[in-house]
């Protein structure tokens, strides 16, 4: 079973389970990319798995089904009118071809429904987390609170060390740069900023990430560490409560980093 990214729009990554044969894809937002694909490797598609409703992850939905009828596994809490197998927290999605075993996780947060799917049975783990969790950062808080995202990212912090992290968008660079500010003494950051930064210069993806880095290096996850909670403090001119509240003020400051 091979995993590939197909580059889409400025920074999107549409991922393709392949086995050579059948492909699944992860949020095609854009169909001529994942046609581009399917045509190069070969590969016919099975199956389409959708984190949630925004354009940059559905924009392709139409397109791919006009030439084809395979199901459509999306969040249940969302409206997207091409999800023919909508899925609940829970879930177990086994699908044949490619054959691949996935469980679905609600991570509200960055929209209402959002959905994560983790891998059954793959070795090591693997996670499809689309804007929820990106490596040195985490998604922005259109529809959901501070409180939800941070149960959010327990619930994927919580999934093995080493599994894989495959979130929907290259923005590890500019994470870096802001986790740089917000947690200035992180050594393994330091590592992690290094390789990510020559791997961008041969212009290679820096994904996925994993679970026991994220834990490391992403003050998201982080907000229980008084390196983060000190640089929080100065930055709102309060110090904040808890780990949410700290979440809350990261966020925001984030937002107008
Ligand atoms: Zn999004
Ligand atoms: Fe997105």
């Amino acid at each position: 079973m091979k995993i590939i990214p197909v580059p889409a729009f400025r920074d999107n990554y549409i991922w393709l389970v392949h086995d050579g044969r059948h492909a699944l894809v992860v949020d095609p937002g854009d169909a001529v990319a994942v046609e581009d694909a399917l045509r190069h490797l070969g590969l016919e598609l099975g199956a389409i798995l959708v984190t949630h409703h925004h354009p940059d992850h559905t924009g392709g939905l139409a397109a791919l089904l006009a030439r084809r009828g395979v199901p459509v596994f999306g969040p249940a809490g969302e409206a997207i009118e091409q999800v023919d197998h909508p899925v609940f927290d829970g879930d177990e999605i086994r699908i044949a071809s490619p054959g691949i075993a996935l469980r679905v996780l609600e991570v509200p947060g960055h929209t209402a429904g959002h959905i994560a799917f983790v891998g059954i049975d793959s070795e090591p783990g693997l996670v499809f987390c689309g804007d929820t969790l990106f490596s040195a950062g985490c998604g922005r808080l259109f529809e959901g609170s501070p409180a939800q995202m941070q149960h959010s990212l327990a619930r994927l912090a919580a999934l093995p060390p080493d599994t894989r992290v495959y979130c929907t968008h290259e923005y590890t660079l500019s994470n870096l740069a802001f986790a740089r500010v917000a947690e200035p003494h992180n050594p393994e950051r330091d590592a992690w900023a290094a390789h990510c930064e020559a791997l961008r210069a041969r212009g290679e993806p820096t994904l996925p990430s994993t679970i026991g880095r994220e834990r490391a290096i992403n003050p998201f996850l982080r907000c229980d560490q008084p390196g983060v909670i000190d640089t929080v403090a100065a930055h709102a001119g309060r110090r904040p409560q808890d780990a949410l509240e700290c979440l809350a003020d990261l966020r925001a400051w984030k937002d107008s980093f």
